[in-house]
Order: structure tokens, then sequence, then C-alpha cells
């Protein structure tokens, strides 16, 4: 918390200081110091003293189902972002066309981009491997959180005219985290990795603030795909959260959300609780928990990125 950060005394000698030898034909070594081992609050220490955590990584994958790849190429467009992720924090095991790899190895994180479709045999079992052999499942993306655009899909398609049952894949698996939007914006999929590996590898402040992080992220898991309008009008509209930014109107498949005044309002009657609106909401999980802790949790992001 803001009140409670310890006073600052930069000219504080670095624990870990390399010792300072004469110039010789062999360079001096830094010593290695996971991110783990590093106070939130002395960050600007952090950045002098990190030394990658090699054999420390999560190891993290995407398994790629019924979507249209925006959610790959979002992780790709983390550009130097997603290099210090893989430097230090976590190594990419499984990704369509980025790793060859053919089958669904073991991992910590699974991202799963894209709806399931039940008519597709290989995308069921693949889904239910990457589940049994996955530490933290995720639903990556509008389409594996809630179906999305692929809900649509009713047979016919191009290259899969026989497909006609996309669902979303916590009809088929349990799911423990819900990385929403289409596609997500990549400081998500940035954070989300960073605070995953803060709270599978981290301190026990580290470990905390990663679950202040993840924690509505996963209650969102839990609600599924079975959240009303209801649920936004309680949660986030009477609360006070609504920022008016129009994305549940935008996101409804059947136009039960209206603007009006800067405000959503909700037709209860047309409402077929599919759960849309309030996956896609910043504000469902973007709450009050995350927000008192927002300084710390961005502390430790950035600390960790630096
Ligand atoms: S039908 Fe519209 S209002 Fe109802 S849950 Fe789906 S997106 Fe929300
Ligand atoms: S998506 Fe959330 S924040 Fe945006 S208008 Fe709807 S309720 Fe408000």
């Amino acid at each position: 918390m803001p009140g409670d950060r310890p006073e600052q005394k930069p000219e504080k000698p670095l624990e870990n200081k390399p010792e300072v030898k004469p110039a010789a034909s062999q360079p001096p070594t830094k010593p290695a110091v996971k991110p783990s081992d590093v106070i939130v609050n002395e960050k600007v220490e952090v950045v002098q003293k990190e030394e990658k955590p090699v054999a420390d990584k999560i190891s993290i994958g995407e398994l790629h189902l019924s979507g249209c790849t925006g959610c790959l190429v979002t992780l790709a467009d983390n550009y130097e972002g997603l290099f210090k992720l893989l430097d230090d924090y976590a190594d990419l095991v499984y990704a369509l066309t980025l790793v060859d790899v053919r089958h669904v190895p073991a991992m910590d994180v699974c991202l799963v981009e894209g709806s399931c479709c039940l008519d597709d045999k290989l995308s069921v079992e693949e889904l239910k491997e990457a589940r049994a052999k996955s530490k933290v499942l995720v639903a990556y993306g509008a389409c594996a959180a809630y179906g999305n655009i692929t809900r649509f899909c009713r047979g016919g398609q191009w290259n899969q005219p026989g497909q006609e049952a996309f669902v979303p894949i916590s009809e088929v698996v349990d799911v423990d985290l819900y990385l929403p939007s289409c596609p997500p914006c990549p400081q998500a999929v940035r954070n989300v990795a960073v605070m995953a590996y803060l709270l599978l590898r981290g301190n026990d402040e580290q470990k905390s603030l990663a679950t202040a992080y993840l924690t509505p992220l996963m209650q969102l898991a839990q609600r599924g795909d079975t959240a009303c309008g209801c649920d936004l009008m309680y949660d986030v509209i009477n609360q006070g959260l609504c920022m008016g930014c129009g994305t549940c109107a935008g996101t409804c498949p059947v136009r039960a959300i209206t603007m009006e005044y800067g405000r959503p309002n909700v037709n209860r009657d047309l409402c077929i609780k599919c759960g849309a609106c309030y996956a896609q909401c910043p504000r469902s999980w973007f709450n009050f928990d995350v927000m008192n802790n927002y300084e710390g949790i961005m502390d430790a992001i950035r600390g960790a990125m630096q």
C-alpha cells in the first residue's frame, strides 16, 4: 500500500552487488538473483540486481481450436515484452506455427484459443489432454470463453462444411481462468503471464499481489458462460464501476443491451444468458479488489519486465 511503503535509502549497498575486481582477462560475473527473491517495494534495486532465472521458468503452451488466430497474433504482438517473457519467465512449449511440437506436452499454463467444435473429435481430445497435462488452463480470448462469433456457425463453412456445434471450452473441460476480449490486448497477456509466474514462483508478497490480480479472472471462469445481463447490472453498473464504454452493448448477440445516456440498459426479456456481456466487460474483472492493490500489482509487473 502507498502509505506503508518503507522509506527508500538510495545509498544502501546492494546485497548481491558483485565484487569489484580490477580489470583482468576474465570479466566479473553477476550472482543469479531470481525475481521471486526480490521485494516488490525495492523495484529500483531489482533493475540493478536481476539476473535471468532460466532454470526457474514456467512452461506455457497455446492450444489452437476454432477461432480466427487473432489471439495468437496478440501473443506475438508483445514485441520486446515477449522476448523478455521468454528470456526470463516462460518457455513456450506448444503453439501453432511457433513451436515445432506435434503432441500436447505437460505445461504449467495452457492458453486455449478458440471454441471447441464437438464435431471435431481431434479438438475435443486435444482439449481434454491439455486439461489433464496443465496446472492452469486459461480460456484465452472471447471464443474460448463464451463462444463469441463461432457460436453463429451452423455448418456450411468453406473448409469444414460438416462442423456445426461450437461451444465454449468450459462445456468440455474445467477452466481455471478467463482472459476475455476479442482478442485480449497484448498487455493483458503479458500481465497474466507475469502474474502466473509470480503466483507459481514468487515470494509471499508477490503471490499475494498475483492472487489479487488473477482472482477476478478465476471468478469469471467459475461463472463460465452462464452469467447474464442481470449479473452485469448487479456487479458492475450498480456498483458504480461502469465507464460507459459500450462493449457490453456491442457484444450482445441478441441486442438486449442499449446505451442510454452513456450507460447500458439491459432488456431482461431479450437476454438469453450467454455470458458475453459479462465476460467482455472490462470492469467485471478489473474490480475493487484489483483497484485496491493496483499500485503494488503494477509495481510487481513493471519490476519484472525491466
Ligand atoms: S444475451 Fe446479451 S445481455 Fe444477455 S448475457 Fe448475453 S450478452 Fe449479456
Ligand atoms: S462493458 Fe462494462 S464498463 Fe463498458 S458500458 Fe458495459 S457495463 Fe459499462
